[in-house]
């Protein structure tokens, strides 16, 4: 199993090398340079402090993600049961000049080893800056914001949301789990033609991805995965780095903040560069 795995980040490693050297015209997908200025926002110092006091107790790290979501200038907001838990999704919604919907989700619960804070503190603390950019910054899509809860015992929260909203008119779905200890990596189960805008976005912005698959991990985007929603996958993780999560060392002084920071930037960059290639994302 692991020995299979390494051969195959190995491969990965190898595609992703070629796919730099040659540029994305090397693959099927045409991905074009974002054809305006990067964004060089990041996360603030207020930002970095959130990850300084994480609640530990489930119901309180949703109800804490909430209220950063909430605290951005949401058109709606909304918390849903999630069926047979005590746990809720959150949801801001901010509205686009089209209906088609762009989800950005991150998880908020934890396992009961260590801290939760690179799993999955770093992606809510991206997901409510984002939220924050894009309410500033009206977007082309309407922008989903979710903090998904259950994601541990098997993506539970986010399972019972596609179940409840469905995915008509969903474009993509942008999952971000767990960053801040390596460089910022894009699954590359990620769906091309995101990924490749991804990859060039965050390079216009002096952020430099990763691909990588690690196939003993799953997260939010597998429930739009399989009703066939293109997704985008963030994470900082490897074979190595892999072994820190649901451990006690899942805590903040295992955080790098430079490569927080640096992928706070490059999937903002990403986002918004999804969010304008209207043309390029077909209305479902
Ligand atoms: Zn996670």
């Amino acid at each position: 199993m692991r020995r299979s795995t390494r051969s195959f980040i190995s491969k990965a490693f190898v595609v992703v090398a070629l796919g730099v050297l040659a540029g994305c015209a090397s693959t099927p997908v045409t991905c074009p340079s974002p054809d305006y200025s990067p964004v060089i926002a990041s996360l603030t110092a207020a930002d970095l402090a959130l990850l300084d006091s994480v609640p530990r107790n489930n119901m309180a790290r949703g109800e804490r993600a909430a209220s950063l979501l909430g605290s951005a200038a949401c058109d709606s907001t909304s918390s849903t049961a999630i069926k047979s838990s005590n746990q809720f999704n959150y949801e801001c919604v901010i509205a686009g000049m089209m209906p088609a919907r762009i989800v950005i989700g991150a998880h908020y619960d934890k396992v009961w080893q260590g801290q939760g804070v690179i799993d999955n503190w770093t992606g809510i603390v991206v997901l409510q800056m984002l939220a924050h950019w894009f309410a500033a910054h009206p977007p082309v899509h309407t922008m989903v914001f979710v903090a998904f809860g259950e994601e541990e015992p098997g993506m539970i929260g986010s399972r019972d949301y596609v179940r409840q909203r469905g995915v008509d008119n969903v474009a993509a779905m942008v999952n971000i789990d767990t960053l801040g200890i390596g460089p910022l990596t894009i699954d590359s189960r990620s769906d091309e033609a995101l990924a490749c805008r991804a990859r060039e976005a965050a390079a216009a912005s002096g952020v430099e991805t990763r691909s990588n698959a690690l196939r003993e991990s799953v997260s939010d985007w597998e429930p739009f995965d399989r009703r066939g929603v293109p997704i985008l996958n963030f994470h900082s993780l490897d074979a190595r780095s892999l072994r820190l999560l649901h451990s006690s060392r899942d805590r903040r002084s295992n955080l790098i903040d430079a490569r927080l920071e640096e992928a706070a930037r490059g999937i903002l960059n990403a986002v918004i560069y999804l969010d304008r290639s209207a043309e390029n994302i077909v209305e479902r």
